[in-house]
């Protein structure tokens, strides 16, 4: 028998349903990745990562006898193609939980099926199907702590081996070549410099977990706020393209806090961050588009502006504000707590409105999740559900002496003023497109809205929004 396995963010071998399910019985497996048209839509630094993850697996399946077949097209088309030149009888995948995909493989399936395939979807992206999770009156849930409460206890089963082997079929399908598809053209911030920060790979991120569970969970919950501390696990980049489960490391956080790693249970909680995210969106498809909280509807922000391009471009003149921008920029992930106050800044201090700030860390980010990007936004904007309270406005400037006293984080990504700066700050300058006009030679920018006035008008506003709705 051959099998098609169609591989989309689900780039491992340990732990992989979908893909054990292809293998079974002996069949012959051929893996597919299909360009379709949901590629396009993809920002710039998720779609040269997505490239990264396509041809550094194809590297890893050649490496155990097996191929990727490459190809463009609409995914029923390409699908029945394949089945029609290699006879397979079954087609398996790993689901996936955004409105689009959701729409999409529905289609597939239906499609298949009407030819007498076995089209079969898997889990494998989350712990906890969307599903799965109600409250007692069959709703969805819409704050974390009573959806916590109800899936920590949950036995959701051990990680699958390792597949160690995917049969050859006895004649490959034509593949395209990656190259051609050009994946990384748009990353005009120089893809040689977020490379150099990307962890690409399953071996990777296994890697990734080891070292955070040896050096960091124990002093998790009291260091993870801090951003130059490395203290995080940095796994969020490889959870996106599923070069790791989120069920291996929930095992292996739930080993440690039996063991009685202080830190495990928060780093534990934090995964399921992820899980309530995809949770929402499932249940609330437009979390991406439409402010969760109706009410917000008619508010002043402001649409695209000047403001909001300084803001991109991390010359606002408020150091960790600027600072985190240019993280990302170069080495396309932010730490959480700069995420927040990035967000809260744009949002309340600048009126912008939030969807601006999540469509650039739409184009920025290699751990681009639509699920946990929207619900970050909308939490922060004070929109979404569950979100800080609108009148919460972090003050950047008190947090960095909270959280970067040492001035660590604001050095590792702010050139100017520094008589010997660090690479990454350097990195920055070499990324950033020409038309931007920035040079590290010119004096690091004032303040472009002083803090008390911008948190006063951001109130004002909101007092005046609230009195009339
Ligand atoms: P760790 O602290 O090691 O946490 C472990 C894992 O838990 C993470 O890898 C991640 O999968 C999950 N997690 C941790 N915090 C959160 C959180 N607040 N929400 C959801 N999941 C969480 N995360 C993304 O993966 N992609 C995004 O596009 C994204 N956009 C965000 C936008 C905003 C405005 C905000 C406030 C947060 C956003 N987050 C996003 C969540 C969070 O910032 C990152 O998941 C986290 O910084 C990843 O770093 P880490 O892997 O070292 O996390």
């Amino acid at each position: 028998d051959v099998t098609l396995l169609w591989l989309r963010r689900d780039f491992r071998f340990y732990d992989h349903p979908a893909m054990v399910a292809a293998c079974a019985n002996g069949a012959e497996v051929i893996p597919v990745f299909i360009y379709d048209d949901q590629i396009d839509t993809l920002g710039a630094a998720p779609k040269w990562r997505l490239g990264e993850a396509v041809g550094h697996f194809a590297k890893a399946l050649a490496e155990k006898g097996s191929r990727l077949i490459l190809r463009k097209g609409d995914p029923l088309v390409v699908l029945r193609d394949l089945v029609r030149e290699s006879g397979a009888r079954a087609v398996h995948w790993s689901r996936a939980y955004d409105p689009a995909s959701i729409t999409r493989d529905a289609g597939v399936k239906a499609g298949l099926k009407s030819d007498g395939i076995d089209a079969i979807s898997h889990p494998g992206h989350l712990l906890f199907e969307p599903w799965s999770v109600q409250t007692g009156k069959g709703d969805p849930y819409k704050v974390y702590s009573p959806y916590w409460r109800a899936v920590k206890g949950r036995d959701i089963g051990d990680p699958l081996r390792a597949v160690s082997e995917l049969r050859a079929p006895t004649h490959w399908p034509n593949s395209e070549n990656l190259s051609d598809w050009r994946l990384g053209s748009a990353m005009n911030r120089g893809a040689q410099v977020v490379a150099k920060y990307a962890h690409i790979g399953e071996a990777r991120a296994q890697d990734r977990l080891a070292s955070f569970l040896r050096d960091h969970v124990g002093h998790y919950k009291e260091q993870r706020d801090f951003p130059a501390s490395g203290a995080t696990s940095g796994l969020s980049e490889n959870l996106t393209y599923g070069e790791i489960s989120p069920r291996a490391i929930w095992h292996a956080g739930w080993r440690h806090l039996q063991e009685g790693a202080a830190g495990a249970e928060h780093f534990l909680k934090e995964l399921v961050w992820r899980e309530f995210a995809w949770h929402l969106l499932y249940h609330f498809p437009d979390l991406a588009e439409a402010n969760w909280r109706k009410e917000w509807n008619g508010f002043s922000w402001r649409p695209d502006n000047a403001d909001a391009e300084s803001w991109r471009r991390g010359m606002t003149g408020e150091p960790f504000v600027d600072a985190a921008m240019r993280e990302m920029y170069v080495t396309g992930t932010m730490h959480n707590r700069a995420r927040m106050i990035v967000a809260s800044y744009l949002s309340k201090h600048l009126m912008t409105d939030w969807r601006v700030g999540r469509r650039w860390f739409e184009e920025c980010l290699i751990d681009w999740d639509p699920a946990s990007n929207a619900m970050g936004w909308q939490w922060v904007a004070g929109s979404g559900p569950d979100a800080a309270p609108y009148f919460r406005v972090f003050n950047p400037e008190t947090q960095l002496g909270k959280f970067d006293k040492s001035n660590s984080y604001r050095a590792k990504f702010i050139f100017e003023g520094q008589s010997s700066p660090s690479q990454s700050a350097r990195d920055f300058f070499a990324a950033i497109p020409r038309s931007w006009g920035l040079a590290p030679e010119q004096p690091y920018p004032a303040p472009m809205i002083g803090l008390k006035a911008g948190r006063e008008r951001a109130l004002a506003a909101y007092h005046k929004h609230r009195d009339t709705d």
